[in-house]
């Protein structure tokens, strides 16, 4: 049954003053709604797995922040540390011991790189990483692909243009198609297209760039076959194989996607987790490659704010919780559970749909096709999505507001929330295939 929709407007009120001051209302687009009904709800306060918006609403959250909150919202552990990192400043531009011990807890559980680089976002980490490629290579294209976002940086905000492998064409307004040029896009889950590339721009790519698990574009998981193919094709040209895990990093367990794949990928990016929910990036290689980033090398990467106390403190806390013993299990198997019994539910119901799942990342397809790459997606059926999105707000559920977006669970999701978001689910589904 259809329900009334919340009240929002509060949340209303507060859009058209941001309209005044932001482009669109909002600092970063997605968040507008633009792809589902109303305008945004302008959040309050977060607790555990909760969020409430400006009109007392509350809801159970899937979003979690785009990924970064695998403890949920507002963790005492992560809380205390930042208050505490607080009372002694909050920024001096100078080294730190809490880097060093941020540095240290990663370094000893994430083998796949020896020296890191803490910037202040996902979109620098991966703009540092092309950068230390391009001057380690001396080479400067890359190739990346088609449904992967890799942040806002120039060189990776570039489409397929029409055919197998093509020079990308932008995807924004404002970069030099000059730089577009020197980018090479690909579909995923094709090999062809790849050899094709090495083929036509041979000697010339200094990085391949894939998300660890694609999973910004719908939940588009690649085989073991594929990925190990990137490794063999990008080594035996010379070329470096760049996993970006802002979203995976931490989340598939400490060593992200790539364990997952048991891939040693030469660069590796993340994000989100990293800073427990604070502004920070890191990027990380073998000690040889990361040499060339200066004042070691030659390649110039730096930043005021860069492994700042308090992101630090955040990313301490919350990392060392997600050492505790059975921890990826536990939230895993949860996952698990939520997912399965959605998964029946549509099936035994006969809706369209298919939920892709990995470790706490879920997507719903409104297809019962094989997705395995940007075009298998229909944007038709994102009209789908927007009714379910409404349904579920209106239920007391919080999706990201794009059907091409993943959800995420967190440590917070207990199994009776659970319980109560699934039936919410359901009742959604219900009204949107009524
Ligand atoms: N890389 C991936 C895989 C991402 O999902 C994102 C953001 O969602 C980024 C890079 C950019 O990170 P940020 O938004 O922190 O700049």
């Amino acid at each position: 049954m259809i329900k009334e929709d919340i009240s929002r407007e509060k949340s209303a009120e507060l859009y058209e003053k941001a309209r005044q001051y932001f482009p669109g209302g909002v600092n970063s687009p997605v968040r507008a709604f633009k792809s589902v009904f109303g305008t945004p709800l302008f959040i309050r306060k977060g607790d555990g797995c909760y969020l409430w918006d400006a009109d007392g609403n509350q809801f159970i959250d899937f979003c979690c922040s785009w990924g970064p909150l695998i403890l949920g919202h507002n963790h005492p552990s992560v809380r205390e540390s930042v208050v505490q990192a607080i009372q002694n400043g909050m920024s001096f531009g100078a080294p730190t011991m809490l880097e060093n011990q941020l540095a240290e807890l990663i370094l000893t559980h994430n083998k796949l790189v020896e020296k890191i680089r803490f910037v202040s976002s996902g979109t620098e980490a991966v703009m540092s990483a092309i950068r230390l490629a391009r001057g380690y290579t001396g080479r400067d294209k890359i190739l990346k692909f088609e449904g992967c976002y890799h942040g806002h940086a120039d060189s990776l905000l570039v489409k397929a243009g029409s055919g197998l492998v093509t020079l990308g064409e932008t995807s924004s307004a404002g970069i030099p198609a000059a730089f577009a040029n020197e980018t090479i896009v690909a579909p995923l889950n094709d090999r062809e297209a790849v050899q094709e590339a090495f083929h036509t721009f041979s000697g010339q790519i200094a990085a391949v760039i894939i998300e660890g698990i694609p999973a910004n574009n719908g939940l588009l998981i690649q085989d073991k076959d594929y990925i190990d193919f990137l490794r063999e094709i990008t080594s035996a040209n010379g070329t470096l194989l760049i996993f970006d895990e802002v979203i995976t990093g931490f989340r598939l367990g400490f060593e992200g996607a790539a364990a997952y794949y048991d891939i040693r990928p030469d660069i590796l990016t993340y994000g989100k987790i990293i800073g427990g929910g604070m502004p920070v990036g890191m990027y990380g290689a073998s000690a040889a490659i990361m040499s060339s980033i200066s004042p070691e090398g030659p390649v110039y990467q730096a930043g005021t704010l860069s492994g700042n106390p308090v992101a630090m403190a955040a990313g301490l806390a919350q990392l060392s919780e997600l050492l505790q013993p059975g921890f990826y299990d536990e939230l895993n198997r949860k996952t698990a559970g939520f997912t399965g019994s959605i998964q029946s539910f549509l099936t035994e119901r006969g809706y369209p749909c298919k939920l892709y799942v990995i470790g706490s990342i879920f997507w719903i397809a409104f297809s019962e096709l094989e997705i395995k790459k940007a075009g298998d997606i229909d944007p038709a059926s994102m009209e789908r999505f927007r009714v379910l999105h409404r349904e579920l707000l209106n239920r007391g559920v919080y999706f990201g507001p794009s059907g091409y977006e993943v959800g995420f669970i967190s440590a917070a999701h207990t199994p009776a929330v659970l319980e109560t978001a699934k039936q919410a689910i359901f009742d959604s589904f219900d009204v949107v295939f009524s």
